[in-house]
């Protein structure tokens, strides 16, 4: 079931925060932008897929920021919450680009939590270029259910939080410039999975096309956001249902990321349902 938003008048936001120099400015901008608003709470939540090594650096970076802007922080945890990590998985499915179910699990735990505290967004830091590659992929794949999920999102959704992209005109050499200006503390640590992610070549053929074809980023986005306008709010087609495993929404028996967790070890799912 979809709504169009209702006018936002007030309520609790949530920013995901990495602890990366995109979230960081995400954060950082709308603590400015909801300042002097009392009606307004804000939240970051971090997520811990497990990821020793590259993690905990990003999560102290996120607990500094958070510490200096006075806004209350949330981490959730993929052990605690899924019984399994993002390192642990990759070993178990060697054949599997960690990316795939990383990034899975990582927006499911980011809606329940973001859920669970109540808000009615959940700001994300994706700029422009990652927005970009985003449709590129999509498009290339023919996934129009997913070139409608993405976000940012026009609509909400039964148990989804919209997820919201307020840097998205904003190339990402510029977000990394105003980290740096502005001095906020981010971690510029590289997860040691990041070499497997299918993006890294949608990030080299976007980058090439935008130096033959300045604007091709803008015209990525564009094309998205018109063809959202002829599909209309009641076509866009991602209504989803709920997952027979977790009860999180999904648009099949299972949600993806109850699919990947028996997938990776066929145990019962925890707080299972079934
Ligand atoms: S690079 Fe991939 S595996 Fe690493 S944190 Fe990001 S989504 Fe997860």
């Amino acid at each position: 079931m979809h709504r169009q938003f209702p006018r936002f008048r007030g309520g609790t936001v949530a920013v995901a925060l990495s602890g990366g120099k995109d979230s960081s400015v995400a954060l950082s901008l709308s603590e400015r932008y909801f300042r002097g608003r009392p009606a307004v709470r804000l939240v970051a939540i971090s997520v811990d897929e497990g990821i020793p090594g590259y993690r905990p650096a990003t999560l102290r970076a996120a607990a500094e920021l958070t510490a200096a802007l006075g806004v209350e922080h949330r981490i959730v945890r993929a052990e605690e919450e899924l019984g399994t990590t993002t390192d642990r998985t990759a070993r178990e499915l060697p054949g599997t680009p960690p990316c795939s179910f990383c990034g899975v699990w990582r927006r499911r735990l980011l809606n329940s939590a973001a859920r669970a505290e109540g808000a009615q967004a959940i700001v994300l830091g994706f700029n422009l270029d990652d927005l970009a590659q985003t449709v590129l992929m999509n498009v290339v794949r023919g996934d129009l259910d997913r070139l409608a999920r993405m976000a940012p999102h026009r609509v909400r959704q039964e148990g989804l939080v919209p997820r919201l992209a307020p840097l998205a005109q904003v190339p990402e050499r510029e977000v990394y410039t105003y980290a740096r200006l502005r001095g906020l503390p981010f971690d510029h640590g590289e997860c040691p999975h990041a070499g497997r992610a299918a993006r890294n070549r949608f990030r080299e053929i976007v980058w090439s096309l935008e130096e033959a074809q300045p604007g091709t980023r803008q015209a990525l986005l564009r094309t998205r956001e018109r063809l959202l306008d002829r599909w209309g709010t009641a076509e866009t087609p991602s209504a989803p249902g709920r997952c027979r495993g977790c009860g999180e929404p999904a648009s099949g028996p299972l949600c993806r990321s109850c699919e990947y967790r028996e997938l990776a070890r066929p145990a019962p799912v925890p707080g299972s349902r079934a």
